[in-house]
């Protein structure tokens, strides 16, 4: 309509939206509006018409219209009152993620962005971001999430590095509490990450607050989750504690470390295995790392270093032990199973070890076990338990 159009090119659209509605022209109307960028008016145009198929068509067609145009300006601002999801993509292709993600939260869209931004993370190897995403906007238990988290557990892990550690260790820990079916199977095999990972927390607490034979006991407990960890642990352990533990272990690290610098050669020497009978360390199929994590040197020097102490001290290279609380006979004195009755022993929420009956605590709020004397020994410097952080007293 030529009118129409005059009056449009002049810019009175109030005029020429009545004039078209006037006539019952109402998409015309409508469009008035939308040009004038005046999409109020436009949607009280909408809210007039009677004819509700008419109404709807035209009710879509004004929005999309506006969400085009804010999308062309970047106009965050003005999408967000029009449209929250389109404005926190807007926001993602700007690579603004924090603010992505505290606004999906309050949308309810939140596992949306931060499946994507984990996933991009994790595609990167940014494997410490994508952890403190979890850490600070929670675990969600969809199933797209899952092959991430085992991902970024299997990555900390290969690391060890204690801020990764830390964050990772609420990220299961949520994950695991959200799990809604305890016997699957995928709660088992999580769980068993988060108690790695607590170990590992754990083991560097208590070498911050100087705690050396909880340290040492922990580090131990550790090699029953990780053949790796043989390489970490000797390096860490304390020398003052546990002298025949340490001999044992460093005998089987530069045993592990041969295996490594000569995998023909070496792998003979980890043959024999008799040591670990009696134990739930893994012995077999054990992956190597392809470089060791000591030089030549060093080595060299932790071998004149057994050696002195085997022959100063006479210390047997051989395992504590201690008797089984079901049958009586000699176990290894971190293992979670006796292997003559197998009876099955709950760890201590310290340092891993079997808990026994007669030396028993327990944790008053999330009623983890404890061996009395280590749970004691970790309050003496700490005010709470390591799993619920609940405020605990020792106990006598
Ligand atoms: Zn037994
Ligand atoms: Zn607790």
């Amino acid at each position: 309509m030529l009118v129409g159009k005059r009056l449009l090119a002049i810019k009175r659209y109030d005029t020429a939206a009545d004039m078209y509605s006037g006539i019952g022209h109402y998409e015309e109307a409508a469009r008035c509006f939308i040009i004038a960028e005046d999409f109020d008016k436009a949607r009280d145009i909408v809210k007039s018409i009677q004819h509700t198929e008419i109404a709807n068509k035209l009710r879509v067609l004004v929005e999309n219209e506006q969400t085009k145009l804010l999308q062309q300006r970047g106009n965050i601002k003005g999408m967000s009152k029009v449209d929250k999801n389109k404005a926190i993509n807007m926001i993602v292709e700007e690579g603004n993620w924090i603010k992505a993600l505290d606004m999906a939260k309050k949308a309810g869209t939140l596992s949306e962005i931060l499946l994507k931004y984990t996933m991009k993370l994790t595609e990167e190897g940014n494997f410490e971001q994508a952890v403190k995403m979890f850490s600070l906007y929670g675990s969600p238990t969809e199933p797209s999430f899952m092959s991430i988290y085992k991902t970024l557990c299997v990555e900390v892990l290969a690391e060890c590095k204690d801020l990764e550690i830390y964050d990772a260790r609420i990220m299961m820990k949520n994950l695991i509490e959200g799990i809604y079916e305890k016997k699957s199977k995928i709660y088992k095999e999580f769980e068993r990450y988060y108690t790695i990972l607590q170990l590992l927390f754990l083991k560097s607490l208590c070498k911050g607050k100087r705690l050396t034979t909880l340290y040492a006991k922990i580090s131990i407990s550790l090699l029953r989750y990780t053949n790796e960890h043989f390489m970490k642990l000797v390096s860490h352990v304390n020398k003052k504690v546990g002298l025949i533990w340490l001999l044992f272990f460093l005998n089987r690290y530069l045993d592990l470390a041969d295996a490594i610098e000569d995998p023909e050669g070496g792998v003979a020497a980890l043959g024999d295995t008799a040591d670990f009978e009696g134990t739930d360390i893994p012995v077999y199929d054990i992956p190597l790392p392809e470089n060791n994590f000591t030089s030549e040197n060093e080595r060299e020097k932790l071998k004149d270093w057994v050696l002195q102490v085997s022959q100063d001290r006479k210390v047997e290279q051989n395992f504590s032990f201690c008797g089984c609380e079901n049958c009586g006979s000699q176990m290894y004195v971190a293992s979670l199973k006796c292997f003559n009755c197998n009876n099955g022993y709950e760890p201590c929420l310290i340092t891993g070890y079997p808990v026994f009956r007669k030396t028993q605590v327990t944790c008053s709020n999330c009623y983890k076990l404890a061996n009395k004397e280590d749970w004691n020994q970790f309050l003496a410097a700490n005010s709470a338990c390591p799993w619920c952080s609940s405020i605990q007293s020792q106990e006598y």
